[in-house]
């Protein structure tokens, strides 16, 4: 899922688009009273609003910087299969404790989200075939 306008001014189309499209995917998430958990970037996830409010935040607050995997809005594909193997026969490191042991990597040396990003690019260059976490950006 492209999520790359979430850096994008909040003011921006792809940015308000893309909140459209976070609260239509997010509906699933909904709990008994039709609200969802407010990824904005005071609630960080730990009030539930109703979608409307929920849209509210986000277009005037914008995204808690690291939310890049919805996993409290029903996005689980890199969650299911995070005990997989990284590569087949790889006996180092499941995939979610590689992106770990990267993301640690990151926040001890103060990377930044560029370098990151293009590090992360480089290795799904290198490794095509290989773990599709690596695909998601992480900030
Ligand atoms: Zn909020």
């Amino acid at each position: 899922m492209d999520k790359s306008w979430i850096t994008k001014a909040m003011w921006s189309r792809d940015y308000v688009n893309g909140v459209n499209n976070f609260i239509e995917f997010a509906g699933r998430s909904q709990n008994i009273s039709g609200k969802i958990l407010c990824p904005c970037k005071s609630c960080i996830n730990r009030y539930f609003h109703s979608m409307k409010d929920v849209k509210d935040h986000l277009i005037s607050r914008g995204f808690f910087p690291g939310y890049v995997v919805w996993n409290r809005h029903g996005e689980e594909h890199c969650i299911k299969d995070a005990g997989a193997q990284l590569y087949p026969g790889c006996k180092t490191f499941s995939r979610l404790s590689f992106i770990l042991k990267l993301f640690r990597l990151k926040c001890l040396h103060s990377w930044t989200a560029r370098s990151f990003d293009m590090l992360l690019e480089l290795l799904v260059d290198a490794f095509s075939n290989g773990c599709c976490c690596l695909k998601v950006r992480m900030k």
